[in-house]
């Protein structure tokens, strides 16, 4: 792969699983050394192994442990990696959670859980990032752009999702977080966009295809009729992070098998 990424530091949330560990391996693939984010003790392992997996594919990365919720420790997480790399050239926000359950027996537990890592743990990481791009300004040796944010929304920014009211309440608040930030830093030359996973095979989502039922089901609402894979997201990514992408601001892209075409129409109205 052409290394598109080459010397640009990026932080991955939530990148010991599933899509955060597929986009932690495309953008080392394409040259960038990856912090790859962990929440708590227990994923550090993971965390590891998907840093043994980039060094052995000739790639750079660390793991970093750091609750994306919690103001300290995005800002520990920061100042860290500026510490031992000099700068954050791209930002991931990908850590994401889902807690359902129906919306009159949705606890304010739930509903805060799943606000306080969605929504407020891309506020918190966004924010620290766009104070690094500001810092640094262009470096043209790099990237045409002074920074990158890439945010991990959903399908259902766009699809409601009923008995999943505070997922979906956070991945609608991503989408006018992302836009109202690109539109406020676009001339810093600070690029946001969003990425739009439709049914991706990872933890968050086992049930929807860990039997050949729950597969089948889960296919009548993709058009592609395939499940998503991570490196799906990842190439993705790569592009979003890079200057190929350099006159895009502000975008929803959609990598969902073309699940947004409301496939319930192919056949009917
Ligand atoms: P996943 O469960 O494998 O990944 C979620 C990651 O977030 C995990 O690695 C977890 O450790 C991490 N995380 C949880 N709480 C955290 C915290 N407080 N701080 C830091 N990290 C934390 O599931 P996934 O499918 O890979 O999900 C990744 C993102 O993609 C999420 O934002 C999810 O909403 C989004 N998404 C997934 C799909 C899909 O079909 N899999 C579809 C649309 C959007």
């Amino acid at each position: 792969m052409e290394k598109k990424l080459q010397n640009q530091v990026a932080i991955v949330t939530g990148a010991s699983s599933g899509i955060g560990a597929g986009v932690a391996k495309s953008l080392a693939e394409a040259g960038a050394t990856v912090i790859v984010n962990y929440p708590f003790e227990g994923a550090k392992d993971a965390a590891e192994a998907v840093i043994a997996a980039i060094v052995a594919g000739g790639g750079k990365a660390v793991s970093c442990q750091c609750d994306v919720s919690k103001e300290a420790d995005v800002q520990q997480m920061f100042a860290s990696t500026v510490a031992q790399f000099g700068t954050v050239d791209i930002l991931v926000n990908n850590a994401g959670i889902q807690k359902d359950a129906r919306f009159e027996e949705m606890t304010l537990d739930q509903w805060n859980l799943v606000l306080g890592i969605n929504l407020t743990g891309f506020f918190l990481c966004a924010r620290e990032a766009v104070r690094e791009f500001l810092r640094r300004g262009i470096d043209s040796t790099k990237s045409k752009a002074a920074g990158k944010i890439i945010c991990m929304s959903s399908v259902h920014e766009v699809i409601p999702w009923a008995g999943h009211a505070n997922y979906a309440a956070s991945k609608g608040g991503i989408m006018l977080l992302m836009k109202t930030l690109s539109q406020e830093f676009a001339f810093k030359k600070i690029r946001i966009n969003s990425i739009c996973p439709g049914a991706i095979q990872t933890p968050i989502n086992r049930s929807a295809w860990d039997t050949p039922e729950a597969l089948s089901a889960l296919l009548t609402l993709i058009p592609y009729k395939r499940i998503g894979q991570p490196e799906d997201i990842g190439n993705a990514a790569v592009w979003l992070a890079s200057d190929d992408s350099d006159y895009v601001n502000g975008i929803s892209l959609f990598v969902d098998g073309g699940m947004t075409l409301y496939p319930g129409f192919t056949t009917n109205g």
